[in-house]
């Protein structure tokens, strides 16, 4: 069984509140690993977008190498639950920004970007398709909340490139401002990484004024992610209906029990969405 769903009044419910008041809510999802799938068809982890760029030898030599060893320091500590919080927010901007340096030095350019798509090495999330339309035809409004280094683009890109590029979502996620050649020439700051994925990104930031009138009247949610830090996406207050699945993509046996009850559904193994979208509401 892939599909854990609460059995209980209160989840009972939280549908029933969101079958109600369809103009009352918007959806927050994660992107890597939540729309698409952990894992790819050889049970080999799926990439994220951005380690295409240096796995794929998409620039030079020297990129994929100095890419490949921000990786590996980072990584260590961004799971390294023994430090404080503040210490492993300071390190992921940090790598974000040495990353987003390293590429202006290398000459990023947006068709680089556009080699990724066609690459077709990111696998989407059964079900997701079906989801994505799903909120589109009755006007939800979706927020693609990613900490990809190069997020706004790419998931652009890839939404496009299969069709779903609807106009209820917004991409939330980290932009590359370019010339007129497509040559990245700076990118958007406050910079979006694993660890500071807070509504208040949202709230806080000029960039996203359209979005924030969008959501105004919606303030009930539906939050979709995969990465531990993500159950953040969404402030909890007493007054907001907030329905949660969690995608418990690795560490299974250690994570499970722990966090289960925590979270509306849980899903594992890479299942898809069709059994969430019938049960919940669509
Ligand atoms: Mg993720």
């Amino acid at each position: 069984m892939n599909v854990t769903i609460k059995n209980d009044i209160s989840l009972e419910e939280k549908i029933d509140f969101f079958n109600n008041h369809r103009d009352k809510f918007h959806v927050v999802a994660d992107f890597d690993g939540t729309l698409t799938q952990y894992f790819d068809h050889n049970g080999k982890f799926r990439p994220s977008i951005i380690s295409l760029l240096y796995n794929e030898w998409i620039l030079d030599d020297d990129y994929s190498k100095q890419a490949q060893a921000l990786f590996d320091h980072y990584v260590k500590i961004e799971h390294d639950t023994t430090l404080s919080l503040e210490v492993r927010q300071q390190a992921m901007e940090d790598r974000r920004t040495e990353h987003k340096e390293l590429l202006m030095k290398k000459w990023l350019n947006y068709h680089h970007l556009e080699q990724i798509t066609k690459m077709d090495r990111i696998l989407m999330r059964s079900g997701t398709d079906v989801l994505l339309k799903k909120l589109y035809e009755q006007d939800i409004p979706l927020i693609i909340f990613s900490a990809s280094g190069v997020g706004v683009d790419s998931i652009g890109l890839l939404l496009k490139h299969r069709w779903l590029d609807f106009p209820n979502i917004s991409i939330v996620s980290n932009k590359l401002y370019r010339d007129e050649y497509g040559v990245m020439i700076g990118y958007s700051k406050p910079v979006i990484h694993s660890l500071n994925k807070t509504e208040s990104v949202i709230r806080d930031n000029d960039e996203y004024k359209t979005l924030q009138t969008q959501i105004k009247d919606r303030s009930h949610a539906i939050v979709i992610w995969d990465g531990l830090h993500d159950a953040e996406m969404v402030d909890k207050k007493p007054w907001r209906t907030i329905l949660s699945i969690w995608l418990c993509n690795d560490k299974l046996e250690e994570r499970i029990d722990k966090y289960s009850d925590a979270f509306d559904v849980v899903i594992t193994h890479d299942e898809g969405f069709k059994e969430v979208i019938d049960k919940i509401w669509l």
